[in-house]
């Protein structure tokens, strides 16, 4: 019997229940902080740093000032533009907690494996009868891998099929250690072409096509590709991404991810720009045809994820 360190901490900043994306059947979705990819047009810019951010929703601020007056930090004030001088800020969520109008909100908390497994298992029943399970997310779902481990023994320990999405930038050593424990990898790639994906993600993708090879020869995974305007739904580089996949022998499948905007108003909470603005989204004759591309590489294909 495998020893499972319940006590083992991760950061995670949110549980999205009865999900029927991301794997099969009825889903728990945990997210984890942090990933080393900056993609312009990520939808959950709350995953991307490790630790726990402060967002702020302006529209509900009735500006009492308690906030500046708890904050020992002086990392809160009128004075600055976005009201959080984030470098400043620690994470405490003192502001928080007497914000009488939830302006303020904190994403990310510490939470232990046996604190995750008592929050998901209250839908275990879910699980059963509809083939679902556990999804871990991010972010980065397996930056924070030896959390991901132990919860993910944790699931199968209690019968729970396990998923993880991932962007597939970490070292083998992670992947020989985690995905054993691992029943769908959701594999996201972005482009084929590197200099494409440092352009737009901030990393080259040689480490990721290595990792694809390695993690499809361990577990059933499927492949997703957000199909992103002016980034890479040419047919050229769209092609070639299929190309890559059609050599991996274990991949039946591709899923397309159409560009969304749904995580806009999060960047301007967390005081960032958005720079996907004004983006048009797909055209739905446009993701047809690239559908039938990667049907005429005899792969399965579903749009959306
Ligand atoms: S989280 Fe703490 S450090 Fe950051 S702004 Fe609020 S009170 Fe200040
Ligand atoms: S405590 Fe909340 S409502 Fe009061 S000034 Fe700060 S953000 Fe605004």
């Amino acid at each position: 019997m495998k020893v499972i360190d319940y006590s083992q901490k991760g950061i995670v900043f949110d549980i999205q229940k009865y999900s029927i994306h991301d794997g099969p059947g009825i889903r728990t979705i945990v997210f984890l902080k942090g990933c080393p990819l900056r993609c312009i047009w990520c939808s959950n810019p709350e995953s991307q740093n490790t630790k726990p951010e402060i967002m702020f929703r302006k529209n509900l601020c009735i500006h009492c000032g308690k906030c500046v007056s708890i904050c020992l930090n002086n990392a809160i004030g009128p004075q600055n533009k976005y009201w959080i001088d984030r470098k400043k800020c620690i994470s405490c969520g003192e502001c928080v907690n007497v914000c009488p109008s939830s302006a303020l909100t904190l994403k990310g908390k510490e939470m232990t494996v046996e604190d995750v497994i008592n929050e998901v298992k209250k839908d275990e029943t879910y699980y059963r009868n509809s083939g679902g399970g556990i999804t871990l997310s991010g972010g980065e779902a397996l930056l924070q891998y030896k959390f991901a481990k132990e919860l993910l023994k944790a699931c199968h320990a209690k019968g729970w099929h396990t998923a993880v999405e991932t962007e597939g930038y970490i070292s083998k050593e992670v992947i020989m250690e985690v995905v054993p424990h691992i029943d769908l990898v959701l594999l996201d790639m972005k482009t084929y072409d590197t200099n494409l994906h440092y352009k737009y993600t901030k990393v080259h993708n040689e480490v990721i096509k290595e990792n694809a090879k390695l993690i499809q020869s361990m577990t059933r995974t499927i492949i997703r590709i957000p199909v992103i305007p002016g980034v890479n739904d040419s047919v050229e580089e769209f092609s070639s991404i299929v190309k890559f996949v059609k050599t991996l022998d274990n991949v039946e499948q591709i899923h397309i991810l159409p560009y969304h905007n749904y995580g806009e108003n999060k960047y301007y909470l967390l005081g960032r720009d958005y720079l996907m603005k004004d983006t048009k989204k797909n055209k739905e004759e446009h993701l047809n045809n690239l559908k039938k591309i990667v049907e005429d590489n005899d792969l399965i294909c579903q749009i959306g994820g």
